[in-house]
């Protein structure tokens, strides 16, 4: 069996033993398989092994990869995205998880009306209030919730968050039950065009603490690929 493929095995088999613990459907967490930096090729050998929602966080590396993989797997954008890149990527992911400004929130919808499609995001949470990283704070989700629900072309699925790097993947997990709480919060709540339907927290370091707090979309790529080496030709 390629490593690869032994990697994506070890993974479900975790996500499995979690959700079977607490009386979840292993087959209602996603497993996206977050493909920056990797080749074709490997990528393929992960859609063998039964992936099919790959992560991706540049524009420009989505549209280098779309042509060959798009038949294979769902494309999701997970990196900050600038309003002056939406219209090259707005046909060619199933899921935009990083929205993250009111500004971004028009453009999507306005270049998903001209392509005469409705786009599918998730709204990015810095619940932790890292200066280095994006997303709203979570006092200002619920204004991002309603300021959306007034689009036509776009529907809000859910949450986002990428926790800061511990040594000790425990200390995440005060964050992603804050998140959680949000999104139980907002699932109670209707509005148009929103649906809670995806909790997107987990990487390498802390996808088990993120699912045992509820996450049901993990975006993991050094536990699947190895350690990512950046090339300056990608
Ligand atoms: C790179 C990246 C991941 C995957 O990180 P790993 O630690 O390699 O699993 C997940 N989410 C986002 C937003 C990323 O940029």
């Amino acid at each position: 069996m390629s490593l690869i493929k032994e990697n994506i095995e070890v993974i479900k088999k975790e996500i499995e033993t979690i959700c079977l613990e607490r009386n979840r459907e292993p087959k209602d967490v996603t497993l996206i398989a977050v493909t920056k930096t990797v080749d074709i090729e490997r990528i393929k050998e992960a859609i063998d092994a039964g992936i099919t929602n790959i992560g991706e966080n540049r524009v420009q590396e989505i549209m280098d990869k779309y042509e060959d993989l798009k038949n294979y797997a769902n494309f999701h954008l997970i990196g900050h995205l600038q309003s002056n890149k939406v219209k090259y990527i707005i046909d060619k992911v199933k899921l935009i998880h990083s929205v993250d400004s009111m500004k971004l929130i028009d453009e999507i919808n306005k270049r998903a009306e001209k392509s005469n499609t409705i786009v599918n995001m998730l709204i990015q949470v810095n619940v932790a209030r890292e200066d280095t990283k994006f997303g709203i704070d979570i006092n200002e989700v619920d204004d991002y919730i309603e300021y959306a629900s007034k689009f036509d072309n776009i529907k809000v699925q859910g949450l986002m968050t990428i926790a800061p790097y511990f040594e000790d993947a425990e200390k995440t997990r005060p964050i992603f039950r804050t998140l959680k709480e949000k999104f139980d919060e907002l699932s109670n709540n209707k509005y148009n065009n929103v649906e809670m339907k995806y909790l997107s927290m987990g990487m390498t370091n802390d996808y088990k603490i993120a699912i045992e707090e509820g996450s049901n979309m993990v975006r993991i790529g050094t536990k699947i690929f190895g350690k990512r080496v950046y090339n300056s030709n990608l």
